[in-house]
């Protein structure tokens, strides 16, 4: 079985195809030098501001071309990168890609866009992560302010003084600090409010219960207001339709991300679509 990404003509090896062990050690064995071969690329998803329209910057996802196997997908390979020891290498270069990326297009004028990127728990915890941010920024000659660096509740609970010691540290530097995937993880409302974060995103399972329920719109109203109490700026991911779109500008959700708005591009594709003019398919309803 393979997964079709709407429309992106991209098809994801899945592990059942072939024995999982074998799988395993293909994987691994591949992984450790996928860097070196240039096998790793970033796709870049627009994040849109909902009252606007316009697109004020990017996630960077990252994607592995596996010789064999083909497009292996982030969640199938991360955690065993984790496991294998390499993660800080190839975090690091994910972090020094984005950000270069990022400064090309804000050079090339496709207005002044951020760049967010997935930190893995080990990658957070190991020592050298701040000097790896530091120079991947004075590398890119971007502004901190650009760079927004997302982690997962679990992430930042696995160590709960370390990781607010680190968060810190960032937001010195002019880092944004992001929770990802919100609602999925544990963190009670105390620990969130104590936590140094500038955003957070509600995880795409509760923006596709959004219509399905009123249960799933009371939750996405409660995270929203609850974004705007503690004075951190509101994220919905996966938003696929239109209609999601609508819903969350009208409940006052900032920023959105989805394949509604558009799908994860690789580079040549985005800047496509940017000179074009046709980065994303949202644009805000006039009303009255
Ligand atoms: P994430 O950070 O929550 O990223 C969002 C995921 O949702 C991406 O999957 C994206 O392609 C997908 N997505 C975007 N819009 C929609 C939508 O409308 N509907 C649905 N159903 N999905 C949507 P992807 O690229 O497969 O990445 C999966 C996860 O892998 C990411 O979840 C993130 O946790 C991890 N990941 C990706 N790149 C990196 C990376 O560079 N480093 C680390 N440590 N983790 C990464
Ligand atoms: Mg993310
Ligand atoms: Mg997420
Ligand atoms: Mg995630």
């Amino acid at each position: 079985e393979s997964k079709q990404q709407g429309g992106n003509q991209v098809t994801y090896y899945s592990p059942d195809m072939k024995g999982k062990v074998l799988l395993r050690f293909e994987i691994e064995n591949h992984l450790r030098t996928a860097l070196q071969k240039k096998e790793l690329f970033l796709c870049y998803q627009p994040l849109v501001d909902l009252k606007t329209g316009r697109v004020t910057g990017n996630e960077a996802l990252l994607r592995w071309n596996h010789p064999h196997l083909g497009l292996v997908a982030p969640l199938e390979f991360i955690p065993l990168a984790e496991e294998i020891g390499v993660i800080e290498e190839i975090g690091a270069w994910v972090i020094q890609s984005a950000c270069l990326q990022t400064k090309d297009w804000q050079r090339k004028g496709f207005g002044s866009l951020g760049v967010s990127v997935n930190v893995s728990a080990r990658q957070f915890r190991e020592p050298g992560f701040l000097q790896v941010v530091i120079d991947a920024l004075k590398q890119a000659s971007l502004e901190p302010e650009y760079l927004t660096l997302e982690l997962t509740e679990s992430t930042m609970l696995q160590n709960i003084d370390h990781s607010i010691l680190t968060m810190k540290e960032l937001q010195k530097l002019g880092v944004k600090v992001s929770i990802d995937d919100f609602g999925t993880g544990y963190s009670s409302l105390s620990y969130l409010r104590s936590l140094p974060i500038n955003s957070l995103k509600i995880d795409k399972s509760f923006i596709s219960n959004l219509q399905t329920d009123s249960n799933g719109f009371s939750i996405v109203r409660a995270i929203i207001s609850m974004g705007r109490g503690l004075e951190v700026e509101v994220v919905a991911e996966g938003v696929e339709t239109q209609e999601q779109a609508e819903l969350l500008r009208e409940m006052s959700c900032q920023y959105a991300q989805g394949f509604f708005i558009q799908k994860p591009l690789q580079s040549s594709d985005y800047e496509k679509g940017a000179s074009e003019g046709q980065l994303t398919r949202y644009l805000p309803l006039k009303k009255g």
